[in-house]
């Protein structure tokens, strides 16, 4: 295996269709991914679904992280990323509308880029508690570029908007083979 592998963390949700399954499968995908290796996942958290202004109510949310090893250039993996949004069925519609899959770079190594199409850090990742806290699980002394250590930024965000739905035990063990959806 080669030496000079990423470390990336994503973020990934779900609220449409079965988001524990869509999500499951999505780890799946990537760890069968030549150049991608799942090394570890975060708890399992709900949160309501942020709402355009006189949106109709939407299913709610159901998101996780995951840290990766990948041998990939960052454009590469984003697109792997895109790719595996697309086979769970994911259809890009209006800004905050529901989705079977959500897939987000949200890291890579402590590189930051500002490209069309990429933005890394993710352009949003320190306003959201269902990814900060997820981060947490994986990384807590995770150190964000650009905007400083995970545990500052976790001290602005409001923990009572999301809960554990389920707990992680650490490597990913429970994953061995798709679920059909
Ligand atoms: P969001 O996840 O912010 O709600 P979308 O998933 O609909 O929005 O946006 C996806 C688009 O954002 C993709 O086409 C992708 O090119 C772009 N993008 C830019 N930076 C990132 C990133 N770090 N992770 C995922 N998508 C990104
Ligand atoms: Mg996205």
């Amino acid at each position: 295996m080669s030496s000079n592998r990423i470390t990336a963390y994503i973020g990934l949700g779900a609220n449409l269709g079965h988001p524990l399954r869509q999500i499951e499968n999505a780890l799946w995908r990537l760890d069968n991914s030549a150049g991608i290796q799942v090394i570890a996942v975060s708890d399992f958290y709900r949160s309501k679904a942020l709402l355009a202004p006189d949106a109709a109510p939407q299913p709610d949310y159901i998101n996780a992280a995951a840290l990766l090893k990948t041998s990939l250039p960052v454009r590469w993996l984003l697109q792997r990323l895109l790719f595996i949004e697309q086979k769970l069925g994911r259809t890009r519609g209006q800004r905050w509308a529901p989705r079977t899959l959500d897939l987000d770079l949200l890291l890579y190594g402590q590189q930051r880029y500002q490209l069309p199409n990429l933005t890394v850090p993710h352009a949003a990742i320190h306003k959201r508690a269902f990814v900060l806290y997820p981060l947490r699980d994986l990384a807590p002394n995770l150190v964000v570029p650009g905007l400083g250590s995970l545990q500052r930024l976790l001290r602005r965000c409001d923990r009572s908007e999301i809960t554990v739905c389920r707990t992680e035990q650490g490597p990913l063990m429970h994953i061995d083979s798709p679920k059909i959806i």
